[in-house]
């Protein structure tokens, strides 16, 4: 999706007007686009006449920068699909709050379940009890279990010999009993859709009466999550969505059409195996994600959380004010190996997902410390001042390196147009990503 997009607006920007055919042949690249990334046709379909719409009556015709207004547009409208705005999880009016993981087999209901409880923890101070529902796969108990004993949160389980909802009738007791503000029921899934799940999810739901009931799905099955949306959907009127394996290879389709198809919103996305790995979901990063701008705001987040404040807003301000240099961009490679898998930070950055060099270096750890060592073997001036790297200098670079001059000419060339779209983009060249300044 991202580069067919990416390709959609380089056809348009560098032109001075858009005519009828151009926004014809961008609407046109963009369906494809989105329908090339699973995103549900019907969806497709809507959006695109949305996002046509919006551009014919905003007069982009006429407009200064077409392309960018486009682009705007484009990611409103994405962002408007999925839901505008963060939505927290329900809560009860009297304690305890009961959320009911439901979701097919694999989907990361009991993974989902303990980071929910971690963060509820963590975030809210909260005493959260997890119930132990699905007794059909032997193991599934002791992984709840198990899930319980790592981030301390108690479990309640009565093994697999009991029927789901009496289990989840003496979990409550328990909880009443214990004070618990949150209750998480874990509950089984299937491989499929079928009627006897859902009849034990609706007397599970029917007993316990959830505030939420979260549909936990698999970012990574495409088409076929809209479909299980829809499915639970029908037969429990659920309450949210968590998508999972966002750290995967996925590329954001499936946020797109759940929303459009159940008008529920997706609250949370999961992005990797560990029980951190749980955020908050933002319609408007996954907008900027979809259309391969980056994900500079959670970049920013992520840095905040996991590193000097100061140090990110002067990185901010550098980026607007042009004067990142070779200094910040090690600073950047050094934070982005301790930053965990490489790849989720890579999409983050904007320049660096599409960034041939970077792209390597991600496959190949190797790559990165090349890279690092052409920066290293310029002087602290040229890395302050990269506009003084004559050929000569390079030449140097390449030897005390090691690398060809081909590869410092295009380390040095990719850092020019990665620290160039950075920069607009943080002052609002780039639509949806103005919101930068903001910040
Ligand atoms: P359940 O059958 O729905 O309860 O699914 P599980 O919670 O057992 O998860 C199935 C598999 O998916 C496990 O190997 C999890 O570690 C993995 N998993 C769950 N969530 C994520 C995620 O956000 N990212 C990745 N990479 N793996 C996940
Ligand atoms: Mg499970």
């Amino acid at each position: 999706l991202t580069s067919r997009l990416q390709k959609a607006f380089r056809d348009l920007s560098g032109k001075g007007h858009v005519s009828k055919s151009d926004l014809r042949k961008t609407m046109r690249q963009i369906r494809l686009a989105l329908l090339d990334a699973d995103v549900n046709f019907d969806v497709v379909r809507k959006f695109v006449r949305q996002v046509q719409d919006k551009a014919v009556g905003a007069n982009v015709l006429e407009g200064l920068n077409p392309s960018q207004q486009i682009v705007k547009i484009v990611d409103e409208e994405l962002t408007k699909t999925m839901g505008t705005k963060a939505v927290p999880l329900n809560k009860a009016k009297t304690i305890p709050t009961v959320i009911m993981m439901v979701g097919l087999q694999g989907a990361g209901k009991t993974t989902t379940a303990g980071k929910l409880a971690l963060r509820l923890k963590t975030a809210h101070k909260a005493h959260p009890l997890m119930i132990a529902a699905d007794v059909y796969r032997p193991a599934a108990v002791d992984q709840l279990v198990q899930v319980g004993q790592q981030i301390k949160v108690p479990v309640f389980q009565m093994g697999t010999h009991h029927d789901p909802v009496d289990i989840v009738k003496a979990g409550l007791a328990q909880a009443h009993r214990d004070h618990n503000n949150y209750v998480i029921i874990d509950t089984a899934g299937r491989l499929q859709i079928d009627t006897k799940l859902m009849n034990e999810l609706k007397r599970i739901k029917a007993l316990a009466k959830p505030n939420e009931i979260l549909l936990t799905v698999d970012a990574m099955t495409g088409q076929n999550a809209v479909k299980t949306a829809k499915g639970f959907n029908d037969a429990l009127d659920i309450t949210g969505v968590a998508l999972t394996k966002l750290d995967g290879d996925t590329r954001g389709g499936a946020a797109l059409s759940i929303r459009a198809v159940t008008h529920k919103p997706i609250k949370f996305v999961g992005e990797g195996e560990k029980l951190q790995d749980l955020d908050i979901f933002h319609p408007d990063r996954m907008a900027s994600r979809i259309l391969g701008m980056g994900d500079i705001l959670t970049l920013i987040d992520k840095a905040k959380k996991g590193y000097d404040k100061k140090k990110a807003e002067k990185l901010t301000k550098k980026i607007q004010e042009n004067t990142f240099d070779f200094n910040d961009f090690l600073a950047q490679l050094n934070k982005i190996q301790h930053m965990g898998p490489l790849k989720n930070i890579m999409k983050l950055i904007p320049g660096m997902a599409n960034n041939p060099i970077m792209k390597k270096a991600n496959m190949n750890p190797k790559q990165m410390d090349h890279i690092k060592a052409i920066v290293y073997s310029m002087t602290k001036q040229e890395r302050a001042h990269p506009e003084i790297l004559t050929p000569s200098r390079k030449r140097r670079i390449a030897r005390g390196s090691g690398r060809p001059i081909q590869i410092v000419n295009r380390v040095i060339k990719q850092f020019n147009s990665m620290k160039k779209l950075m920069n607009q983009m943080s002052n609002g060249n780039f639509g949806g990503l103005g919101k930068m300044n903001k910040m």
